[in-house]
């Protein structure tokens, strides 16, 4: 009852952007949520791939607490030391070497592509340079991240949108060969897609195409947005190619649960792009959401959160292909770490629905994927319980 009425509310005055499932949540702890009403769910997405440490983590929490009693905000017209922290910890795990920090993910986009105008402007005064960006990727929802989404559906109402922007293939290096001219500036992709369904960047088309960046001083801009910050078993997927963007932006997990993203620049890149007044945030890399990323980084280390990944993913892996082995429906496995996904010929929507009134959350990718991105901290009890629940979906189909 509780649940119908605050739905109505909702309804009432909250844009509607979403369908969302019917469920209001209302705690966490570990990998567990719960509604208003009790239930309890094992969460396999995360909030989306960003709560990594889970719910309710005591040291986590206690950090934040300190620091809402210390400083939440002073504007970046000052030094703030949780920033600086932040900002040396970021960039000592990504081996880049300058950091802005954003508000979301669609912002360290948006930061991205501004910095790699600004270096093409830099060299040859002229404001007509292109970006290669991929089928199938995606950025984010504001208008520049919507720029280089390669997805029709979420641009067409909104076109035209800024900048020229060309689309290759994912995968396919000849695509992106193709598109290439004295006017490109920058190459943006996702090491692994996300959203348009959980597809890895193969090492030879990384590698490949910073080759051709190399040789023509093109910037290579990998968005680790969603499977960076330890996800694939380490820091930054990238970094399990023999590769090295000149720009990353990243995001979800940067924070846990607090709004921050972030760009990283090469030194290069950095000297030669954004200067004083080109590009600003009000809140961004506030003392508060500084805070959370420092303690992040202080927590992953310590409990060797890419280690645990590297185990827990390779059980998580053999699960899903035992899974696939035994339905017919599930047509393929991807993905990496605790990226995964599994490709059904069944409506996902459908299983993903079924899935909550089991006490699992798992959300969808692209048109036909299920997607599991859950907290980092998971355990071999939980992919167990969570294969139980899903083999109880799949049975009702
Ligand atoms: C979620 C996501 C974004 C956008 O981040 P927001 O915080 O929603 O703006 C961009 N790129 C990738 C790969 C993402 O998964």
């Amino acid at each position: 009852m509780e649940t119908k009425i605050l739905m109505e509310q909702a309804k009432k005055h909250i844009l509607h952007t979403y369908n969302r499932f019917p469920v209001v949540l209302d705690h966490g702890k570990g990998v567990y949520l719960y509604d208003t009403e009790g239930k309890k769910y094992l969460d396999f997405a995360a909030g989306i791939a960003v709560q990594a440490l889970g719910y309710g983590d005591p040291e986590y929490n206690e950090a934040l607490k300190i620091q809402i009693d210390k400083l939440l905000h002073t504007s970046n017209l000052y030094y703030n030391q949780p920033m600086i922290d932040a900002a040396g910890k970021l960039c000592a795990a990504s081996g880049l070497d300058n950091a802005f920090f954003t508000n979301s993910g669609a912002e360290a986009i948006e930061g991205a592509i501004k910095a790699a105008k600004k270096y093409a402007y830099e060299k040859d005064g002229s404001t007509d340079h292109e970006i290669i960006a991929m089928n199938h990727s995606f950025h984010g929802r504001t208008l520049g991240a919507l720029a280089v989404t390669g997805n029709s559906h979420y641009r067409e109402p909104f076109e035209p949108l800024p900048g020229i922007v060309r689309f290759a293939e994912y995968n396919d290096l000849d695509s992106v060969k193709a598109l290439i001219n004295e006017k490109t500036c920058a190459i943006i992709l996702e090491t692994i897609q996300g959203e348009g369904g959980i597809y890895p960047a193969q090492e030879e088309f990384l590698k490949g195409i910073r080759e051709l960046c190399d040789e023509q001083d093109i910037l290579l801009i990998l968005d680790e947005i969603q499977c960076g910050m330890g996800r694939t078993g380490t820091m930054f997927a990238w970094q399990a190619y023999d590769v090295k963007p000149d720009i990353m932006t990243c995001a979800k997990a940067l924070g846990c649960g607090v709004p921050v993203g972030a760009f990283v620049l090469t030194k290069k890149v950095a000297d030669a792009s954004l200067k004083p007044g080109d590009h600003g945030t009000t809140y961004g890399g506030n003392p508060f959401v500084g805070a959370a990323v420092s303690k992040v980084f202080d927590i992953f280390a310590q409990r060797n959160m890419t280690g645990h990944v590297k185990e827990i993913g390779v059980y998580l892996e053999g699960n899903l292909e035992q899974l696939q082995a035994e339905y017919g429906f599930i047509t393929a496995r991807r993905g990496r770490g605790l990226i995964q996904g599994l490709e059904l010929s069944i409506p996902v929507g459908e299983v993903s629905t079924k899935a909550l009134e089991q006490g699992l959350l798992v959300i969808t990718a692209g048109t036909n994927v299920l997607r599991f991105v859950p907290p980092l901290i998971i355990e071999k009890n939980h992919i167990d319980e969570m294969v139980q629940k899903l083999k109880k979906v799949f049975d009702m189909f």
